[in-house]
């Protein structure tokens, strides 16, 4: 798959996710997706994180596949949610709770500990940082 399919697809996924979000938020939910720079994802389970109104991507999220990038993105779309609600203290799993929520689908952790909606690990291992 060429660059601009990779980033169209994860654009697709990214704005679907958004538009179930939407119409559940109490207010204006605006949010856009940055490829970051390679270098602050170091560690193999780094790839994406969020503030109140940007989620993080690092590059390597452009190979993964659509389960994972949609678990990825669920799960940091519940963080951009719970920050946008002023919830800035919040546990991981509560994350996922939330995510599974406004999704109505479940996050999973495969084999490296990577969210996916494929299937896996059910709920996040309590071995994984809680917040
Ligand atoms: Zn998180």
């Amino acid at each position: 798959m060429k660059a601009d399919n990779k980033i169209n697809r994860i654009n697709n996924i990214f704005f679907d996710l958004v538009n179930q979000i939407i119409p559940l938020f109490d207010g204006e939910f605006s949010v856009r997706l940055v490829l970051d720079d390679a270098r602050k994802y170091p560690k193999t389970r780094d790839y994406a994180m969020s503030s109140v109104d940007t989620v993080f991507i690092a590059p390597k999220i452009l190979e993964a596949s659509k389960n994972t990038i949609e678990g990825l993105l669920m799960h940091e779309l519940a963080h951009v949610y719970l920050m946008k609600m002023g919830i800035h203290e919040h546990s991981e799993l509560q994350t996922d709770q939330l995510a599974e929520l406004i999704f109505d689908k479940k996050i999973y952790y495969d084999n490296n500990d990577i969210q996916t909606t494929k299937g896996g690990k059910y709920p996040r291992p309590d071995y994984l940082p809680k917040k």
